[in-house]
């Protein structure tokens, strides 16, 4: 039973909301920090974003610590300055997962039921008629399938997931995908409030300036990475980069542009393309 007033752990439990992922890969933590379950590529990428442009948009590096026999890596509960947040992810780029994914899902690309039901569910005309008769869809067609549904491929971003103040929690936006149904999103997710579509407007050109800046920006290909945006009825609003837990070193020598069509061999991301998209997108909302 808990009983009121809460402590400020107990109200953080109880404030704490992940939109996306595993629920098992987050615990809490000390004051103001979460843990989230080890990845080798995203400690090495905190690492590096420790000396980068980029640190100032990102949340703030902790280490890793080991909890119940499992390793974490430590950060900011971003969160924790708000009150009854508001809470949308984001998933950046024009594709959400790394070419190296698509080259492994091709080496036995034999047609799943599993994908042929979860993709009859989003859209039941989805499947080819060849597809419908042999009950099966193959990895590489449903990961590249997918990425039509939602406004990844066209917008170069989508919406993953929305918790509001309430407490009510969305995360059916797989089929949200021109920029009127994006717009729709954002207008409810702030309830009309230009202000707060403002403040995001002028974090968001901070981070695209600090983009432009980063060495380790240009040295990755950074895939399934959000922006979590952030706000509250107080008026404080706020958008951080989180997740890199697919963000990917190129080889030495190796730069990207972020902003050019994705051929595959290429390793584009098209992150600064579907930046621009979601300013040019929020600028549509602030000015109806
Ligand atoms: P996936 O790869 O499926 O997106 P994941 O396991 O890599 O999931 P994240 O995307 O990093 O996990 O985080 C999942 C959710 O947890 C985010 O959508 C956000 O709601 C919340 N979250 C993550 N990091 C933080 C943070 N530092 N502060 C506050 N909330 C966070
Ligand atoms: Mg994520
Ligand atoms: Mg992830």
């Amino acid at each position: 039973v808990v009983h009121w007033p809460f402590s400020a752990t107990q109200r953080r439990k109880l404030n704490w909301v992940q939109l996306a992922g595993h629920k098992g890969n987050f615990k809490a933590a000390d004051e103001g920090t979460i843990l989230k379950k080890f990845s080798e590529n995203e400690m090495q990428c905190f690492e590096k974003l420790k000396e980068d442009a980029l640190l100032p948009f990102v949340p703030g590096y902790h280490g890793v610590v080991e909890k119940d026999e499992d390793y974490y890596l430590h950060m900011t509960d971003l969160l924790v300055n708000f009150d009854h947040p508001n809470v949308m992810d984001c998933k950046m780029g024009v594709r959400t997962y790394l070419e190296e994914e698509l080259v492994r899902a091709r080496e036995r690309p034999k047609p799943r039921e599993d994908l042929y039901r979860k993709m009859t569910e989003v859209d039941s005309a989805g499947p080819t008629p060849q597809e419908h008769s042999q009950q099966g869809v193959t990895k590489p067609r449903y990961m590249q399938w997918r990425e039509t549904m939602s406004s990844t491929n066209t917008l170069g971003f989508r919406i993953e997931g929305i918790k509001k103040y309430d407490g009510t929690c969305r995360t059916d936006f797989k089929k949200t995908r021109s920029k009127q149904d994006v717009i729709q999103v954002f207008t409810d997710f702030v309830e009309g409030n230009v202000n707060v579509i403002k403040s995001y407007l002028s974090r968001l050109s901070e981070i695209r300036r600090a983009l432009k800046a980063s060495e380790f920006f240009k040295r990755h290909e950074v895939i399934g990475s959000s922006l979590l945006f952030i706000h509250d009825h107080t008026g404080a609003a706020d958008v951080w980069m989180i997740d890199f837990g697919k963000t990917t070193a190129l080889p030495e020598g190796q730069v990207l542009n972020h902003n050019i069509p994705w051929q595959e061999g290429n390793r584009e991301d098209g992150y600064l393309w579907g930046l621009h998209n979601l300013i040019s997108t929020l600028e549509s909302v602030s000015s109806d």
